[in-house]
């Protein structure tokens, strides 16, 4: 999908907020274990959430139609704002995780795996960044480099310079 420039950036502002918030409203009154707790369920957030959004690229944003054209427009343009915004992300953060795991395990659970969800979501978001910022600055320069001035110096496998 493809969106507005601010609408492209509110997950840097949106899900540190949302996070920080579950973290203080989980926090606020725990003890160190509960604490904890909160802080390896939050962890186990980023890394399940890191698998899932792989598995998601890989099957169903290249394989399942009507999903695949939209990340098609994705891969058209990298550059480009597409992507998911937040008012669909934050919604199917509380509708896949905190409201219902809530009930069943608790809001400090609840809360430790959709904070590590939302800092997964927003690690990803800036690595994104990041790479298109790499391009923008350092694509003509390393391609014009690579060309004119190979590097010689690279150790090879056995050990001497190429
Ligand atoms: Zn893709």
């Amino acid at each position: 999908m493809h969106l507005s420039r601010g609408a492209y950036y509110a997950d840097f502002f949106v899900l540190p907020i949302v996070g920080l918030a579950l973290a203080g409203g989980s926090l606020f009154r725990a003890n160190l274990v509960q604490s904890l707790i909160w802080g390896i369920i939050c962890l186990s957030g980023v890394v399940t959430w890191t698998l899932l959004e792989y598995v998601l690229h890989r099957y169903v944003l290249h394989h399942v139609p009507g999903f695949e054209q939209m990340h098609d427009a994705h891969h058209a343009d990298p550059l480009a704002s597409v992507g998911a915004p937040i008012w669909v992300t934050l919604p199917m953060l509380c509708l896949c995780g905190l409201l219902p795991l809530w009930w069943p395990v608790g809001f400090l659970q609840a809360s430790g795996l959709t904070t590590g969800w939302c800092s997964a979501i927003f690690g990803t978001s800036l690595s994104i960044m990041r790479a298109i910022a790499g391009t923008l600055t350092t694509a003509p320069t390393s391609i014009a480099g690579s060309a004119a001035t190979p590097n010689t110096t690279r150790p090879r496998m056995d050990g001497t310079s190429a």
